[in-house]
């Protein structure tokens, strides 16, 4: 279905974005890789995408948190496979505090990397989509993108925020060939996640297993994680000629999370 396109997925080197980053290539994309990670491990996992799908593999180490590397990656995405046809802004990171104790420093590098970095991602991928009057714009929101939690300030105003552009995006590249949709995950078990099991684990003195069901339960009707790889389905779906009028739409797959 994808076969001759070319996709970018912020922060794919680790948990969901590598999903949807192999899930893309299962349909044929060629992919860009952008995150942090071991220099080994990265080639690893694009060597090992590049092989098993038979497609082509780059990877960036872009900084979301700086402008310039963005626009650059971008670039070199367009040079390299010739066009940038499908942008999944997925780079993430979270933190946890009260908020009269919120770090400004935590605050700046949330907002940066979950929902600046989406504005100027987007913002240089759309003029070669609009020429090429074609393009999927896909922005890993969360549940948190639709509903609150406390000590997630920064977080919450982050996703709520990509939710924000990912509508403006929509009314502006109606009628252009561009789409641009937000998924909202509930829990999935990735580090972002586990390093909070973790935590609450070491102040509850609880056992990981009773802590992961604890999360569950605290917000989800359904007791199960979102497994990464549904999240790449749902990507690819939103790439199908099925899904050519889904745009401005924000996506929960939370296992109920935001039914309630
Ligand atoms: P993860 O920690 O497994 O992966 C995060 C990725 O972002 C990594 O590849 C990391 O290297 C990259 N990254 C972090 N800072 C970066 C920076 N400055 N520049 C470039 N890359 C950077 O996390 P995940 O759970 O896979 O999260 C992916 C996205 O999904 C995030 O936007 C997160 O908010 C969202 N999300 C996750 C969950 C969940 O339960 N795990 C739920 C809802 C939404």
């Amino acid at each position: 279905m994808l076969k001759g396109k070319s996709a970018l997925i912020t922060g794919s080197t680790s948990g969901i974005g590598a999903a949807i980053a192999r899930a893309l290539a299962g349909a044929g994309a060629n992919v860009t890789l952008n995150g942090f990670g071991e220099k080994g491990e990265i080639e690893a996992l694009r060597a090992g995408i590049a092989k098993e799908h038979k497609v082509e593999v780059a990877y960036s180490p872009a900084d979301m948190t700086r402008p310039d590397e963005i626009a650059a990656m971008i670039a070199e995405a367009e040079k390299r496979f010739g066009a940038l046809d499908v942008l999944v802004n997925n780079a993430g990171i979270q933190h946890v505090a009260p908020v009269e104790e919120f770090s400004v420093e935590k605050w700046n590098a949330v907002i940066a990397i979950n929902l600046s970095s989406a504005f100027h991602a987007t913002r240089a991928a759309v003029p070669g989509m609009k020429a090429r009057k074609w393009g999927r714009i896909i922005n890993i929101a969360s549940a948190h993108g639709l509903v609150a939690s406390v000590q997630k300030a920064a977080y919450v105003a982050s996703k709520h925020g990509v939710i924000g552009l990912t509508k403006v995006v929509a009314l502006e590249a109606a009628n252009t060939g561009i789409t641009c949709n937000a998924i909202c995950p509930g829990w999935v078990l990735t580090p972002l996640v586990e390093q909070q099991i973790v935590a609450r684990a070491a102040a509850s003195h609880k056992t990981i297993d009773e802590e992961k069901l604890a999360l569950l339960s605290e917000k989800q009707p359904m007791h199960a994680f979102t497994k990464p790889d549904s999240i790449g389905g749902l990507a690819v779906f939103l790439c199908s000629d099925a899904a050519a009028t889904i745009t401005g739409a924000s996506l929960p797959i939370d296992g109920g999370w935001t039914a309630t």
